[in-house]
């Protein structure tokens, strides 16, 4: 069976695209009691940006924490939050990187199917379209504003909510808004883009259309982390968005089946958790991991060490048991047969280097 996915309908790009936002949402406020939510990194509540939200009068704006990635239960407090001012949402607004991106996409699906966030975790699970709803990334890397997920923990798995309603009606792409980041934070989240194209690209899922996306951001993150280009911001904002169509038509593979676990475990963030994890599969991606060390070197990043010395032997089993149920990850990068060469006790001595 082949996937007929659906991909984001609607892009503005360009620097500055941020300021057609209220023109963008006009034509979704036709219900007279209709509002917009914004769901905005907290992380901007005191800078410019958040004097340039369109809000308008009866509008609700939220600024929401992502020192945790998103959890069902946060989900399920903001959908409460949004039901609490008013029953006709006209549409979510998430602004800010992965973890807010998948915030208004999970907040979108949940204000028009019942009960938990939990409840849906896995593919195909929605059965309602979600409200209108746009993403607008504020880091570059993830693919989450292209992506037909939104990755949530839940009180047993770390696992995404999978479905065509998950995708955004439309993404606005304005490198301004990335060039305040950190420059670690941005490697991090620049880092999970160039894994998802070795993973991509590398995988047994490889089919032509995911090659091309796959190599063209590979090119971009090179580009971007090798040789710093003067429009590294617009490049790398690119890479983002062709890395998670990459993906879109095949898998990723042992990085992220290994990161999952450690962040469920652990808290470690998505970006950071891969590129932990990364650093120790020369045998799994050598050319990959190499080029990944020169840029390590080039951009001064020193990875944490030493995650799991202490971790206790059930923590690691729960580790593990998170990393193997996803399977299409695993058979991405090893086959079909991944099971006889993917044991626990290969999971676990990878872990404990980490
Ligand atoms: P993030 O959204 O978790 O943010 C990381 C940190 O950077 C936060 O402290 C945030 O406040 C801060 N930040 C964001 N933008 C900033 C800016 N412009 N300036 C200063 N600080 C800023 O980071 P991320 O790496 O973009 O996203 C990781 C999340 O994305 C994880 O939750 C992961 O599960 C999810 N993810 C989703 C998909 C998908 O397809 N849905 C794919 C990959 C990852
Ligand atoms: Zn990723």
């Amino acid at each position: 069976m082949f996937r007929n996915f659906k991909v984001v309908p609607r892009v503005i790009f360009g620097r500055g695209s941020f300021d057609q936002l209220d023109e963008i949402l006009q034509p979704q406020r036709t219900d007279a009691d209709g509002f917009m939510v914004f769901l905005v990194d907290d992380v901007f509540s005191e800078q410019p940006l958040a004097g340039r939200i369109p809000v308008k009068e009866g509008d609700l704006l939220i600024w929401v924490n992502v020192d945790d990635e998103p959890k069902t239960a946060y989900v399920d407090e903001l959908r409460d939050r949004v039901y609490r001012h008013g029953k006709t949402s006209a549409g979510v607004v998430g602004i800010g990187g992965g973890s807010t991106m998948d915030l208004a996409k999970a907040v979108s699906l949940m204000l028009t199917n019942p009960g938990s966030s939990a409840d849906y975790q896995g593919w195909d699970l929605i059965r309602h379209p979600a409200v209108y709803h746009v993403g607008i990334p504020t880091l570059s890397g993830t693919g989450a504003e292209v992506s037909r997920t939104t990755v949530l923990t839940g009180p047993e798995k770390k696992l995404g909510i999978n479905s065509d309603y998950t995708v955004f009606d439309q993404v606005v792409l304005d490198p301004d808004l990335v060039a305040g980041a950190p420059a670690d934070q941005r490697f991090y989240t620049g880092m999970d883009c160039y894994i998802h194209c070795v993973e991509s690209l590398q995988g047994t899922f490889l089919n032509a259309f995911s090659q091309a996306y796959g190599e063209k951001a590979m090119e971009l993150c090179r580009e971007v982390f090798l040789k710093e280009p003067p429009d590294a911001d617009e490049k790398l904002m690119m890479a983002s968005y062709f890395g998670g169509m990459s993906i879109a038509y095949s898998q990723v593979g042992v990085c992220h089946a290994l990161s999952y676990g450690l962040s469920y475990e652990l808290g470690v963030h998505h970006g950071i958790g891969n590129s932990i994890v990364f650093n120790y599969l020369e045998e799994f991606y050598a050319e990959g991991v190499a080029e990944f060390r020169e840029m390590l070197d080039r951009q001064k990043i020193s990875l944490p060490r030493h995650l799991t010395a202490n971790l206790s032997d059930a923590a690691m089993n729960r580790m593990i048991d998170v990393a193997l149920v996803l399977a299409p990850l695993w058979e991405n990068a090893l086959g079909p047969q991944w099971r006889q060469e993917m044991t626990r006790e290969r999971i676990a001595a990878l872990y404990r280097q980490m």
